[in-house]
């Protein structure tokens, strides 16, 4: 079982994607409602080791001596990656090994205002960085910073970025109903979006537990209307992920993919078919080992039975 790499899965946005974890669960810049990973238990801008880059690098190696190539590597986190201060040097590792390797950088962009973490990033090929509020407000509200951080530092990173980096960069506005889809706010981020002029605006929202209790995703409709309401191209709405039949071919060790992917980020079981192209039986089979083994929860939720790692939510 590898401790920093998780997958491959078939991302929604990035075909068979290999994670690659630069920061411990939940070292992160914001502690968003929506999270996915849990409370942000130290909140912070400091950008530390947090993970030695060497023992990522053996992952890395293992990895790729004895698996397929998957379509890109992301490097993401239990948290904020760009927090890591060898997340440029680990882009490079990976180049040099690999260099017709797809490389994409998740990050929630609020540290790009450091010219440091901008150029540690030039050597990627996709940056997916978010915005979800352009107001001090919103973004109080949604994303929960580090008390340092300001929302006009963030924006101006951001516009920094996309002067900078000649890759793809695709942006990520999470919708909240309540949260960041009021008039004032939309237009605040419509006239960021403008600025940055990313190659792709994609909306999300929740389809499963965030950290706060009772939250809703948008429906369709909902994020249709913001759509509208900019009026600017490249504005898409992110779709599920489909089953490909490439799936079948990636980790034998079933039982640890499982709970890799549920230590991430909550999962039904329908999310794991999906995700690891394997058979509900053989799915239970193993969901029942690691739950008898303690490892695991099982929370209840609209979409259906979610499974988690233990205690996902507690500080
Ligand atoms: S959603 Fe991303 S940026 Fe927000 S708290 Fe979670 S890991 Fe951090």
């Amino acid at each position: 079982m590898y401790k920093y790499l998780f997958g491959p899965v078939p991302s929604r946005r990035l075909g068979m994607s290999l994670g690659v974890d630069l920061v411990p669960k939940k070292v992160c810049s914001l502690d968003c409602v929506y999270c996915e990973v849990g409370r942000t238990t130290k909140l912070s801008v400091d950008r530390q080791e947090y993970i030695n880059s060497d023992c990522i690098k053996d992952e890395l190696k293992d990895y790729f001596d004895n698996n397929p190539a998957p379509d890109y590597i992301t490097i993401t986190a239990s948290g904020e990656p760009t927090l890591n201060l060898h997340l440029g040097e680990i882009i490079d590792f990976i180049k040099a090994v690999k260099p017709d390797m797809s490389i994409a950088v998740i990050t929630n962009g609020t540290l790009l205002y450091d010219k440091k973490v901008r150029k540690s990033l030039m050597k990627a090929d996709l940056l997916l960085p978010s915005l979800d509020a352009a107001t001090d407000a919103g973004f109080r509200k949604i994303n929960r910073p580090a008390k340092d951080l300001k929302v006009e530092d963030c924006i101006q990173g951001l516009i920094s970025l996309s002067k900078e980096f000649k890759g793809t960069m695709w942006l990520e506005v999470f919708i909240l109903p309540g949260y960041n889809d009021n008039e004032e706010e939309l237009i605040e981020l419509k006239k960021v979006i403008l600025q940055v002029n990313p190659d792709s605006v994609q909306l999300n929202t929740l389809d499963r537990p965030g950290t706060v209790p009772n939250l809703r995703g948008a429906t369709r409709d909902e994020l249709q209307k913001i759509v509208d309401f900019w009026q600017m191209d490249k504005v898409e709405i992110i779709a599920k992920v489909k089953q490909t039949d490439k799936t079948q071919s990636y980790r034998k060790d079933t039982k640890s993919a499982i709970f890799e992917t549920v230590s991430r980020r909550p999962c039904t079981l329908e999310d794991l078919m999906e995700m690891l192209g394997l058979k509900s039986e053989e799915i239970k089979i193993h969901l029942d080992a690691l739950d008898a083994e303690g490892k695991i929860d099982k929370v209840e939720e609209e979409r259906g039975v979610f499974y988690q790692m233990k205690n996902k939510n507690e500080k």
